[in-house]
């Protein structure tokens, strides 16, 4: 192997990482590489391969792979499950990235919940589901862990009802009777943290609350996994769990890989998928609804969850009109979406629940449609000739009831992602 790997120093909320090695020198996997300032948030990071530093600069530190036994790794030092945590650089994988050592630092009561995001949400995407059908018994390792640091004892995994053997393997494999298991519906956003707490606990937080509010701690799947593996383990965090999909080689197919190094470059993780096929819209680096744009030459991350090729693009009408969700595709995604469909954007609304916060936003009631018609008026009386949309599944269901009788053609943010796995596109949603 000589590939050069990409180990970006911000990957996580928090202050970035601080390098520790410099061109030149060689590491090895699981070596720390960067770590996070003394008393801030942010998180360690560690190499995943083997081999020479090539490039350190204030964003990256570049790494020239040499052979590599990936089943060997330096091994954490720490004492107690908190400093192994805290020593591995752990952070949300579920895509926010939030340090997870400060997250087990909440004070709950003892009858407080911790609860294990399963939901998976995010259309296309299924390597926690995958992971967790083949080893349930490490999820519930994981789980009486933070039970255990949390000294509470409640601990529940939120998972959609539709993944029946998935939630028959945790029942099987949970002979202690350390869980139980929250059902979940299938629709989107319902892996947001707000609206797992409201489907488990049946609170509604507002958008300036934390889950602590509810005497709660709310953590990804994939993210408890690699708690039991930094503390049973000791291992850091190098290696993440993808979800690769589209138009590959063998177009439409949807491959989970596991454990792929971190820092791996997108065309080399591609590769080991049987390549990328010669006939596509974009790469998107996350899920349908969330995921950005990214190309062969970047580095996976902590938070990477998919790479999915997706069809090229529909041609669009000269004007279009965007319709923007506080938990899928912002304005700027959507406007390079328009922008490769051809179209110029001329008119922009926000769902009348998007909470703006700082320069992010939050849904106030995720997934629970507040009505979109004024919205879409408001579109057509600006120009726009067609709508390209980022709603969730029972918003999108709104919009479908009156966008098309206005004479407003609809296009959903994940559709290029959802025809690539010829997978039905979110459009009406019948059940609702
Ligand atoms: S209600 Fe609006 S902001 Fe909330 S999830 Fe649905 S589209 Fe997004």
């Amino acid at each position: 192997m000589a590939k050069e790997f990409i180990f970006y120093l911000k990957q996580h909320i928090g202050l970035p990482a601080v390098a520790e090695v410099k061109c030149g020198d060689y590491v090895k996997r699981g070596q720390r590489i960067a770590s996070k300032p003394e008393g801030k948030p942010g998180a360690n990071l560690h190499t995943s391969i083997n081999g020479r530093v090539m490039k350190v600069n204030e964003e990256e530190i570049r790494i020239k792979a040499e052979e590599t036994d990936f089943s060997v790794y330096e091994k954490l030092k720490g004492n107690t499950p908190m400093e192994l945590i805290e020593e591995a650089g752990i952070v949300g994988m579920g895509g926010a990235g939030f340090p997870t050592d400060r997250k087990l630092n909440t004070k709950l009561t003892e009858n407080g919940t911790i609860i294990i995001n399963a939901a998976e949400c995010e259309p296309v995407l299924s390597h926690n589901i995958a992971r967790l059908e083949k080893e349930p018994h490490k999820l519930l390792r994981g789980l009486q862990m933070v039970i255990d640091i949390l000294q509470v004892k409640r601990g529940v995994i939120a998972i959609k009802s539709k993944h029946k053997e998935a939630v028959k393997r945790l029942k099987e494999a949970d002979k202690d009777g350390i869980c139980e298991i929250a059902e979940l519906e299938d629709m989107y956003p319902m892996g947001e943290e707000r609206a797992v707490i409201r489907e488990v606990m049946g609170v509604l937080l507002s958008v300036d609350s934390l889950p602590s509010e509810a005497d709660a701690v709310v953590l990804n799947a994939e993210t408890v996994m690699r708690i039991r593996e930094a503390v049973e383990d000791k291992k850091p965090l190098i290696d993440k769990d993808i979800t690769m999909a589209g138009k590959l080689k063998d177009s439409g197919q949807i491959r989970i890989l596991e454990d792929i190094p971190i820092g791996m470059q997108v065309a080399d993780v591609m590769e080991m998928a049987g390549g990328i096929g010669e006939e596509y819209g974009e790469i998107i680096m996350g899920g349908p609804f969330t995921g950005e744009r990214t190309y062969p030459d970047k580095g996976i991350k902590k938070t990477t969850g998919g790479l999915i090729a997706a069809e090229a693009f529909l041609k669009g009408p000269e004007k279009i009109g965007i319709l923007i969700c506080a938990c899928g595709a912002g304005k700027e995604r959507l406007t390079e979406m328009a922008e490769s469909m051809g179209s110029q954007v001329v008119a922009a609304a926000w769902c009348k629940q998007a909470h703006a916060k700082n320069t992010a936003y939050k849904c106030e009631n995720p997934g629970r449609c507040p009505g979109q018609a004024g919205k879409v008026m408001e579109l057509k009386k600006q120009g726009a000739q067609a709508l390209l949309i980022s709603n969730c599944t029972d918003c999108t269901n709104t919009v479908m009831s009156c966008a098309p009788k206005m004479g407003l053609p609809v296009y959903h943010c994940t559709d290029g992602s959802l025809r690539a796995v010829n997978q039905k596109l979110i459009r009406r949603n019948r059940q609702i």
